[in-house]
């Protein structure tokens, strides 16, 4: 709690500072004489930004700063009242800044609340907060502020002074609120300073046009146009209200030494016209850099949503690829995808000569099973014996199911010899295997298998598939369970039968 305390108040008195400096420089820039008043009032910013950030204890800083930057210039005026209502002229003006900070901060917030994060991000939403945040509060506040000057007698009190003057107030207030009100977003995620650092060449890039303006050449601010413009585009929004700042703050100068495009005969009307083209070029480019910003805000999002397609794609891919390669039951590869394998591997056995064999295996009275058991029975027979397949042969091997309760295995670099011992593991693993009915009977089945080696004059996978189907059907013939070889036979594997 002491820590929140003292962090506050460390940050009051740094709003403090900021808002008299802000004010001072103001003053110092360029005012309107009588009445002292300033051409860009960035301190009515700093007020916003305290208030936003402290409540309360902004509000304070506001008062307290507004009296720090106003009393001393009262007393400079050209009229001479006693030392009591110099204060009461001081406190009224500070009031009425505050107040003026007050409702920007009420506005501020009201469109945080009501637009959420969209609102640094629409372009379509900058208008609202000119006219609430910064245009609002300034066009309350200013008949305030003439009624007090013209009561002390600081201004003229003729119409057109008055006309005049309120508008360079209200436009001053409002300016300052507007340069400034951009910033509060990047104050508040603590990357202000790193924005003014990615900005830093830029900024420098708008000096030259101004310094040469001051020396040299007249009118030649307006080059720092395309540079702004650069910024807005490239940058967005803190860097265009940094080198706004700077070329205002830079601009007044230059018109109160009598420099510039806006220099005419008569002060208050030059700093006028700067006033308007501060005001102008500060809509346009902060609405240039927000509609850039969210041009590639819908950029990214369009990336995101491209990408996020594309992985739903490749996974759909995947998922196809799978149903298309894969039989639904078993989960082995379906005959297609194994056809394709074996065609290659015959391929590579004939070029490397190197043995190939094929086993196919047909359930013996599968029939039976299914009258008997029903089909889901069925169905779980038929997943068990594509496991015990799959669990009885090597890597490079390949089973699939061949269709119905037929299964064919893929064997390459295996002879003859080396076939019927996979295949005998097979067969006995299947008959020794228990299924279980869903109404829990315990039953055995036993499978039929038929071998064939490649052989030298071979071509085709089919000539291979005919002699293994010739094979099994032999197996069923010798009374099923057990396995036969389409070549002869120099092993008495084959008479196996248990
Ligand atoms: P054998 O091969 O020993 O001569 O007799 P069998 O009863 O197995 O003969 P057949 O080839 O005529 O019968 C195969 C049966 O397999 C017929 C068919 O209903 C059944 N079948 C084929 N595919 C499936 C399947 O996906 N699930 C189930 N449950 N049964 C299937
Ligand atoms: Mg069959
Ligand atoms: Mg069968």
């Amino acid at each position: 709690m002491n820590k929140v305390n003292n962090s506050s108040y460390l940050q009051a008195s740094i709003y403090l500072v900021l808002y008299v400096i802000a004010g001072e420089l103001s003053i110092q820039l360029g005012t309107i004489n009588p009445g002292n008043m300033a051409i860009i009032w960035l301190a009515s910013g700093i007020g916003l930004f305290a208030i936003l950030q402290l409540q309360r204890l902004g509000i304070v800083v506001v008062l307290l700063g507004s009296l720090i930057v106003n009393t001393p210039h009262l007393f400079r005026g050209d009229w001479h009242p006693q030392i009591s209502q110099i204060l009461l002229s001081a406190m009224i003006f500070s009031c009425i800044d505050t107040l003026q900070s007050i409702l920007a901060a009420k506005s501020y917030l009201y469109l945080e609340k009501t637009h959420k994060k969209s609102m640094w991000t629409q372009p379509s939403l900058l208008p609202k907060i000119w006219l609430h945040v910064c245009l609002i509060p300034a066009l309350i506040t200013m008949p305030l502020f003439i009624i007090l000057m013209l009561s002390r007698g600081l201004i003229p009190s003729d119409f057109f002074s008055i006309i005049l003057r309120a508008t360079i107030l209200l436009l001053a207030d409002t300016s300052g609120l507007l340069m400034l009100t951009p910033l509060y977003p990047y104050i508040r995620a603590g990357t202000l300073f790193k924005e003014f650092c990615r900005a830093f060449w830029y900024l420098v890039a708008i000096l030259p046009p101004i310094y040469i303006n001051f020396f040299i050449l007249d009118h030649v601010l307006a080059l720092t146009m395309p540079i702004m413009i650069i910024i807005a585009v490239k940058l967005r929004m803190a860097a265009t209200n940094f080198g706004l700042l700077i070329i205002t703050q830079l601009g007044v100068i230059l018109t109160v030494q009598g420099h510039g495009g806006w220099a005419e005969h008569h002060l208050v009307t030059s700093l006028f016209q700067i006033q308007i083209f501060v005001f102008s070029i500060t809509l346009a480019l902060q609405y240039l850099a927000q509609a850039q910003a969210q041009i590639s805000q819908h950029r990214e999002e369009l990336e995101f949503e491209v990408q996020l397609r594309t992985e739903s794609l490749a996974a759909l891919n995947a998922e196809l690829t799978t149903l298309a390669t894969t039989d639904e039951l078993t989960r082995l590869p379906n005959r297609r995808e194994w056809q394709l394998k074996a065609s290659q591997a015959i391929l590579q056995a004939r070029r490397y000569e190197q043995a190939l064999s094929i086993v196919m295996i047909d359930v013996d009275h599968f029939k039976h099973v299914n009258d008997h058991y029903g089909h889901l029975t069925g169905d779980l027979v038929l997943k068990t014996i594509a496991t015990i397949c799959q669990q009885n042969i090597r890597g490079p091997d390949s089973v699939a199911r061949w269709g119905g309760e037929e299964f064919v295995i893929l064997l390459p670099e295996t002879d003859q010899t080396q076939a019927i011992i996979v295949a005998e593991k097979i067969r006995q693993a299947v008959a020794q295997f228990q299924h279980s009915s869903l109404g829990h009977e315990t039953f055995n089945v036993t499978v039929s298998l038929g071998i064939t080696p490649l052989l030298a004059g071979d071509i085709t996978l089919d000539e291979l598939l005919s002699r293994a189907d010739q094979a099994m059907y032999h197996a069923k013939e010798a009374g099923r369970n057990c396995i036969r070889s389409s070549q002869a036979l120099s092993s008495n594997y084959l008479q196996h039968k248990t």
